[in-house]
């Protein structure tokens, strides 16, 4: 039997995390705040990857959707945490594109999209993008951003994303190289040596 479904949850204690976290402020600042929050919750329990990324709607202080990397516990190399995020919320708005959807959807990265994860952000109808640390944070520490334009910021508004970057960017590059120095594995790509 071939298989029919895709299974992707959220663990547990994310879940528990989000129930009990404040809402943010609507700034980026704030924003970045609590998804770096995730991605410490995620290092202290050692679980996942330490990448987290959440979905907000304008000013709106709850997120429509917020993810940690699943790609170990799912099992599956497109469990990135930025395209969890914007599936959920697109599943919860019913909608395939968040701006058909009627939302000024903001997305909040804890790094920069990879090369998926840019994918998915142009086809997702969100507005504007903000990330922390950058994709070389997460290639020093031997991840693999992939094919992506030089210009990043070029891309995003060639289809009308706005790009801020380095939001809490110490802070960012913290939490990566927390994971790396906890002995934290390194996965995805293709299996060339860390670093290169
Ligand atoms: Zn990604």
């Amino acid at each position: 039997m071939l298989p029919s479904s895709l299974e992707i949850a959220l663990p547990a204690w994310l879940r528990q995390e989000l129930a009990r976290a404040a809402a943010p402020e609507a700034t980026d600042e704030a924003r970045m705040a609590f998804v770096l929050g995730l991605v410490e919750a995620g290092l202290r329990r050692r679980d996942g990857g330490p990448f987290a990324a959440a979905v907000f709607d304008g000013e709106a202080r709850e997120p429509l959707a917020a993810a940690v990397n699943l790609v170990l516990s799912a099992g599956t190399a497109v469990a990135h945490a930025e395209l969890l995020a914007l599936a959920l919320a697109q599943q919860r708005l019913g909608s395939a594109s968040l701006a058909e959807a009627g939302v000024r959807a903001v997305l909040v990265t804890s790094t920069e999209p990879c090369a998926m994860c840019l994918g998915a952000c142009l086809w997702s109808g969100i507005g504007r993008v903000v990330c922390s640390a950058r994709g070389e944070d997460a290639e020093a520490i031997g991840f693999d951003e992939g094919a992506k334009p030089a210009d990043l910021e070029a891309a995003l508004a060639a289809r009308g994303i706005l790009l801020r970057r380095d939001v809490l960017h110490q802070r960012g590059q913290g939490v990566l190289r927390a994971y790396r120095d906890a002995g934290g594995p390194i996965y995805g790509g293709d299996g060339h040596d860390p670093g290169v």
